[in-house]
């Protein structure tokens, strides 16, 4: 099996890499400097933008559908009857049922892959692929989803891989400025605050972002990398307007705020620390 990748980023890099390990794997990459590292490091074949497309399972990974929508009216002259199209950007569900009718129609089908487990996952090979497609669909592409995925969930037909790929990144946005204000709380009552996770960690109130993400991400001297604010808030947007939810919108809004503050590039730190002090605007000190 020939693949084909587009889009060699924080995370397309180390996954593109695991899938040269197993297949033949072709590279393009805007920046064509990047793939010419790829292939130096990983084996893999940078080529032009209408060979990439000339394979049995075509790779994207983007940062939004508008970049996945513009590049599949470049490939889809080339692109054969019979390829298989993976989409491992964070999406629009929308986006991805119209380029999926577009595609059905030169015999091209469309499985959406978002992926968790941030870059730290994606250079392990353990991320998890939250699936979109036909049964069919996602069997021929599961063996390159498995070079660096350990779990793969189908969820529905196309679009819904994105549509809770969105819907998770707005939980865990509300659940990140939760943590924030929780924090603030304990600290203004001047509860030991390892402490007071811990307790919080063996109850009720716990969270990925209280067990795992405070530690990994904020309170850390060697944040994991990767994060961006800017990335997660075109989520929240994301969901906001697939969950029709005066609450997620409210939540869109204020991440924008914190975007506007702190830049679209900001990391966890920045972003945490833009939050809280947006938050607590008006508060008696
Ligand atoms: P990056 O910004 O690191 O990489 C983006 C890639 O897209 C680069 O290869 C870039 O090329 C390319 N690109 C950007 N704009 C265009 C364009 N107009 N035309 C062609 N290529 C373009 O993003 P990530 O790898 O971090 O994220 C990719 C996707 O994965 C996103 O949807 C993100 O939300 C999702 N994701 C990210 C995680 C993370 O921790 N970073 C975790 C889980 C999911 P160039 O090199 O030229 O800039």
């Amino acid at each position: 099996m020939r693949v084909g990748w587009i889009g060699l980023g924080d995370m397309g890099y180390p996954m593109a890499g695991h899938v040269a390990r197993k297949l033949e794997t072709l590279v393009w990459n805007r920046t064509s400097a990047v793939a010419e590292r790829h292939a130096q490091e990983h084996g893999t074949r940078a080529v032009d933008l209408e060979d990439v497309g000339r394979v049995d399972v075509l790779v994207t990974c983007l940062p939004t559908s508008t970049e996945v929508a513009e590049l599949a009216d470049r490939v889809e002259d080339h692109l054969a009857e019979g390829t298989t199209w993976i989409d491992c950007t964070s999406g629009d569900p929308t986006v991805t049922r119209q380029l999926d009718r577009r595609l059905r129609a030169l015999g091209v089908g469309l499985v959406d892959a978002p992926v968790s487990g941030m870059v730290d996952g994606a250079v392990r090979g353990s991320l998890t692929v939250i699936a979109g497609g036909t049964p069919e669909d996602l069997e021929r592409v599961r063996s390159v989803l498995q070079t660096f995925a350990d779990r793969i969930v189908h969820v529905g037909p196309t679009g819904s891989g994105h549509l809770v790929k969105a819907l998770n990144n707005a939980a865990f946005a509300g659940h990140l400025l939760v943590a924030s204000e929780l924090v603030r709380a304990l600290e203004r009552g001047g509860a030991d605050l390892e402490a007071a996770l811990a307790a919080i960690n063996a109850s009720s109130g716990r969270s990925h972002v209280t067990e795992r993400f405070l530690g990994a991400s904020i309170y850390t001297d060697t944040p994991a990398p990767g994060f961006r604010i800017g990335m997660l808030t075109k989520d929240v947007r994301l969901a906001a307007g697939l969950g029709r939810s005066r609450l997620l919108s409210e939540l869109a809004q204020l991440y924008e705020t914190v975007v506007d503050a702190a830049g679209w590039d900001a990391d966890a730190q920045a972003a945490f620390t833009a939050l809280g002090e947006l938050t607590s605007r008006g508060e008696p000190s």
